[in-house]
């Protein structure tokens, strides 16, 4: 690869678009191509436009402040540039430059408002991207590519660490730097989000599990509530079919107790018939005898019917309070959890002054609400005993007055003087008739009692199933079987214990069931970010040691090579004395700057991850490790070789300091330096602006005999006020400026030199 052509307009002296072409290499050797010209005609502005396109970014090493200095300030004869513009254009059919193109252009520009483009063939790129497609090629423009005027001796008083980035540009390295650079960067990144990951992960996790606890109350409740509607369907069908069953039986007693009531009731008035038609016959016989009888047996007939009323009054009576006893018993339900803790809090906040009366009343109230009634506990209303009470007395009063019918009829029938004892027969078969009715109705009064008793408890029931179980209360009434139940009394137990659980687990809302999905969600994306991020770390990690590697060895075998050619150069350009390269080792724990620095803000988040991990308690997978030991790792990876000192001592002089090294030896030995790297990792071209200015007339020509020698590794572009080096060029630029303060270039030939003007015999 060579350097072919150099467009330059707009930048500094050359306002207007000026080609410098160079020659391609032959056979044996590379172009060397020199620029003349007098004192300020723009020649090291040549030099400066190549290290611009090349990527420089320092305003320093162009001569300048600000970025806008490189563009052409104006003159006297022109107005000033809108913008810079300096394109390189490199062969590259040895494809030298990782690109797939025989011809490269690299363009840069910069327009007078800031804004700057860098173009590769045309096509708008990035600096980066342009630096390291050079680097790779062994063109770096912070070192040796471009040599700017007195800085020759730049490597020698610079420190050893600035010397380090020296050194990777000639032992060839520097594309693998930038490579690890950029790794590192990466993995600085990578490292950084790890710990705020985890960061954030341990913040959420304490939350996660607070919320997993309670959403796993939730499915153990959901459990209890399963059971327990398969337990309450259970127990409710058989309650419901068990009290239908009973129900049916009593109807069916009843209807056979209504016909024995009616048939009692037709051979009652059959006998009532007879016994009219009988007293009708003898009417005649003994009429004023029978209007006693007569009488007696009205009265009778009334006592009856009151008789009839007062048991029916004690039947309600009885009835009522049946049913009351059954309702008390179904209602009864266990005080639920919350409504006890208020009783409790009612009685802790007693006011103790209200003395101990009040409280036992308290407690003996709670303790009542507590217990389950007990049927022979049961407290009537007392209205409804009294209704009994006054009953009975009815009853009893009516009863005498029968039995006083009954003993009038006696004796009205006895006393009468045509006895009929037929008549008499009748009479008592009919009281017999009477009293079989009654134990009868009493029987029908009892089943009645019994059926609204069973009815009253299914009236209950269906209340208590509305309740309970809403939903499949129509399906069990409707169905027509019973779901078998062998030990109701057990499954009624069970339902109250899974109710007092259900208590106690107590209710969940809503928004925790979000906030939970929501947090599982994050907190398992997070995990996930975890997981790539190590991963990320680790393939960066394996990266870094291959390029580490890589630039041991390539960097230890060139450094090794230089350090000889070093020697060799020196030994001829001083004609003896010795000079070294020595590599300075980077120690572990000094605070160079060769390794990638840390964040302030980085650290304190893993120091406060370090805390947040070792608070959490939660053990860590060996896979799975910390943010804190993927950082350690990182600190640690710092470049092993921090620096690079130079040793030189002039023939005849004892080891001294470089610093004491005169002018010229400085030179010397920098040339010296610069030709080993070029020797051994020599760049595509070189530009060097006056590197000779320094040297004596037979240095000079040592200079251009090395030059002559290294041209067949590398094309330079050299600047010179050297005739020795002016002989040596294959091609003659001269530079020239005008009134106007613009530079013009000008191919010439030696013979035109002194056209020039400005060439050292
Ligand atoms: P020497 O032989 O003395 O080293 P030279 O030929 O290398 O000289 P340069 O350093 O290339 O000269 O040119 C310097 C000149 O360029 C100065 O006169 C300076 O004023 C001029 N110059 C620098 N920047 C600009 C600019 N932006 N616009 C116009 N002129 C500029």
């Amino acid at each position: 690869m060579h350097l072919s052509r150099l467009e330059i307009q707009g930048f500094k002296t050359f306002a207007k678009k000026t080609i410098v072409d160079f020659r391609g290499p032959t056979k044996n050797a590379n172009a060397l191509t020199v620029v003349v010209g007098p004192n300020g005609s723009g020649k090291s502005n040549i030099a400066d436009a190549i290290r611009w396109c090349l990527g420089e970014q320092s305003m320093k090493q162009l001569r300048g402040k600000k970025a806008e200095d490189i563009i052409f300030s104006g003159s006297k004869g022109k107005t000033r540039s809108g913008y810079a513009e300096v394109i390189m254009t490199l062969d590259n059919s040895k494809k030298t430059l990782k690109i797939d193109f025989s011809e490269v252009n690299i363009t840069r520009r910069l327009y007078r408002d800031g804004e700057t483009e860098y173009l590769l063939n045309g096509k708008a790129t990035r600096l980066a991207d342009v630096q390291l497609l050079l680097a790779e090629a062994g063109i770096g423009q912070r070192t040796y590519t471009v040599v700017a005027q007195g800085m020759i001796d730049h490597v020698l008083t610079s420190s050893p660490e600035e010397r380090k980035v020296f050194f990777d540009d000639a032992t060839g390295v520097r594309g693998l730097q930038i490579k690890r650079h950029h790794s590192m960067n990466k993995l600085k990144n990578a490292t950084k989000n790890l710990i705020e990951v985890e960061l954030i992960l341990a913040e959420i996790e304490p939350r996660l599990r607070i919320l997993k606890k309670q959403i796993s109350r939730l499915e153990k409740r959901e459990k209890f509530e399963e059971e327990l509607k398969e337990l309450q369907e259970k127990y409710y069908s058989t309650q419901w079919w068990d009290l239908q069953n009973q129900l049916t039986q009593v109807k069916h007693r009843l209807d056979i107790v209504e016909a024995q009531v009616k048939e009692k009731q037709a051979d009652l008035k059959a006998g009532d018939d007879k016994l009219m038609a009988m007293e009708e016959n003898s009417k005649k016989d003994a009429e004023e005898d029978r209007t006693g009888l007569k009488n007696a047996q009205a009265g009778y007939k009334v006592a009856q019917q009151t008789l009839a009323n007062a048991r029916h009054s004690k039947f309600e009576a009885e009835r009522n309070l049946e049913l009351a006893k059954v309702s008390a018993r179904s209602i009864w339900a266990p005080l639920p959890l919350s409504s006890i803790i208020k009783s409790l809090d009612e009685i802790i906040s007693l006011d103790p002054s209200l003395g101990i009366a009040k409280f036992i009343s308290f407690v003996k109230k709670l303790k009542d609400q507590l217990t389950k009634p007990n049927p022979e506990d049961f407290k009537p209303d007392p209205k409804m005993l009294e209704a009994l009470k006054v009953a009975d007395e009815h009853i009893k009063l009516a009863e005498m007055a029968v039995k006083k019918a009954e003993k009038l009829i006696d004796a009205e029938s006895k006393s009468s003087s045509e006895v009929n004892t037929e008549l008499f027969a009748v009479q008592r078969k009919l009281r017999g008739i009477q009293h079989e009715l009654h134990r009868i109705e009493q029987n029908k009064n009892q089943i009645q009692i019994e059926s609204a008793r069973i009815e009253t408890r299914i009236e209950g029931l269906v209340t208590e199933m509305l309740e309970e179980i809403p939903q499949t209360r129509n399906a069990i009434m409707a169905e027509n079987k019973a779901i078998p139940d062998l030990y109701p009394n057990q499954t009624r137990a069970d339902i109250l214990r899974i109710k007092h659980q259900l208590e106690l687990i107590g209710g969940i809302d809503e928004e925790t069931i979000k906030e939970h999905e929501d947090t599982e969600l994050r907190f398992n994306f997070l995990s996930g970010q975890l997981k790539d991020l190590r991963e990320a770390i680790r393939g960066t990690e394996k990266i870094v040691d291959e390029l580490d590697e890589r630039i041991q060895k390539q960097s230890e075998k060139a450094f090794k090579t230089i350090n000889t050619e070093f020697q060799k150069y020196f030994r001829i350009l001083f004609g003896g004395g010795s000079c070294s390269l020595i590599k300075l080792r980077a120690s572990e724990n000094s605070d160079d700057p060769s390794h990638v620095s840390l964040d302030r803000s980085m650290e304190e988040m893993a120091e406060s991850e370090v805390r947040a991990n070792n608070d959490d308690g939660s053990d860590r997978k060996d896979e799975d490790e910390s943010a804190e030991d993927v950082l350690v790792r990182f600190k640690k990876r710092r470049e092993t070789v921090s620096g690079v000192d130079i040793q030189a001592t002039p023939p005849g002089k004892k080891l001294k300091s470089l610093s004491l090294l005169s002018g010229g030896e400085r030179a010397l030995t920098s040339i010296a330096l610069l030709s080993a790297i070029m020797a051994t990792n020599p760049s595509p071209f070189v530009v060097l602006d006056e590197v000779d200015a320094a040297l004596d007339e037979a240095n000079t020509v040592r200079f251009a005999n090395i030059l002559d020698e290294l041209r067949k590794l590398t094309q330079f572009v050299v600047i010179s006020h050297n005739r020795a080096t002016m002989e040596r060029a294959d091609l003659l630029y001269g530079v020239t400026m005008g009134d106007d303060g613009i530079s013009n270039l000008l191919s010439v030939s030696m013979t035109d030199l002194e056209d020039v003007g400005s060439a050292r015999r």
